[in-house]
């Protein structure tokens, strides 16, 4: 039997990670520090809470498992707060993962799997991206992502440690049977927000700019299911265990929506009429973020389940009506 340490396993999509691997008979441990994520969301397996920062808790937990890989979900991912403390994400995204890869390396563990981002590509020189293109993030959140990126290739060289950098478009949706969810607090992501909206939670939704060279004006991004992204993470864990190299990939789900297309299906998926205001531009958006995901589809067989948008929001509103206390 496999074991694999997740850490930031509490998170969004770690959580849904604990899920997937325990339903693939793997043995799980979590490390999270519940800075944002929540213990109730971890379903199964040993549950270690500590922090990356902890070299001493780092070492422990290695040494008190064999562990075949390293999942690491836990990062701090809020862009305009990056922008504000650079320090802290530095630290946390680039300096912690390091304390991370050495206490694996001191273990001989030698399988890693990155959740990265397509932030880490900064504005499009061409869309859609795919894995050549140029790499120029233009926050710190970004930059700090990229910066493991490239640690990674160096750790690699030095001590044979393979990885596999998942760069995810906009991860999106929920566990199909309802258990788990999308839970940030506060909450920034459109889909989450655009269904508060729909439940009442929040009173409407603002569309942050109608002026974009996009096809009704609002933004295009890559919406990709969340047990999608798991299952490119089980792929490439396998991949690394059957001897492969070193690789990046991207993962979305090929398609573009506009911030409008979301709220017209979240209108049609759940029945209701959902509340829009139109404000001016959140600094740093592009008009389109969109994937090239042939590699992984190529290399890993990845085979993304739940690439139509209506089932992307219809499992995500299981989970709102949920916290909502919706029938
Ligand atoms: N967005 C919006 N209103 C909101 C939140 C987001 O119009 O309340 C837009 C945002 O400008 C972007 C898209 O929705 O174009 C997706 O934003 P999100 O924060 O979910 O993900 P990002 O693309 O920033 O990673």
């Amino acid at each position: 039997m496999k074991k694999v340490l997740v850490v930031g396993g509490a998170g969004y999509v770690g959580s849904h990670m604990v899920k997937m691997l325990l339903q693939a008979n793997m043995e799980v441990v979590v490390l999270d520090n519940l800075s944002t994520g929540h213990r109730d969301a971890v379903l199964g397996g040993e549950f270690v809470e500590g922090d990356t920062a902890d070299a001493a808790c780092l070492n422990r937990v290695f040494r008190e498992h064999r562990f075949d890989g390293v999942i690491h979900f836990a990062s701090s991912t809020q862009v305009g707060e990056s922008v504000k403390k650079p320090g802290d994400y530095y630290r946390n995204n680039f300096c912690n993962t390091l304390n991370l890869l050495d206490a694996q390396i001191r273990h001989e563990v030698d399988v890693f799997i990155f959740s990265s981002t397509a932030a880490i590509f900064g504005n499009p020189i061409q869309v859609p991206i795919d894995e050549t293109h140029p790499s120029r993030p233009i926050n710190p959140y970004g930059r700090s992502k990229w910066m493991v990126e490239q640690a990674l290739r160096d750790y690699d060289v030095a001590h044979g440690l393979r990885s596999a950098c998942l760069r995810y478009f906009n991860a999106a949706g929920s566990d199909p049977e309802g258990e788990l969810g999308e839970r940030h607090e506060p909450e920034s992501h459109l889909i989450p927000l655009v269904l508060r909206a729909a439940s009442g939670r929040r009173e409407n939704i603002s569309i942050f700019g109608s002026d974009y060279k996009t096809r009704d004006g609002t933004c295009v991004r890559d919406y990709v299911h969340v047990v999608d992204l798991c299952q490119a993470h089980l792929l490439a864990l396998k991949q690394l265990w059957k001897g492969s190299g070193s690789s990046v990939y991207n993962l979305g789900n090929g398609q573009g929506f506009t911030v409008q297309e979301v709220i017209s299906t979240s209108e049609e998926v759940t029945g209701r009429k959902i509340p829009v205001v139109r404000t001016q531009r959140r600094e740093g958006d592009a008009d389109t973020l969109v994937a090239v995901s042939n590699k992984a589809e190529r290399l890993l067989g990845w085979d993304p389940q739940f690439s139509d948008l209506g089932t992307i929001i219809e499992h995500a509103w299981l989970y709102e009506k949920k916290v909502a206390g919706l029938k």
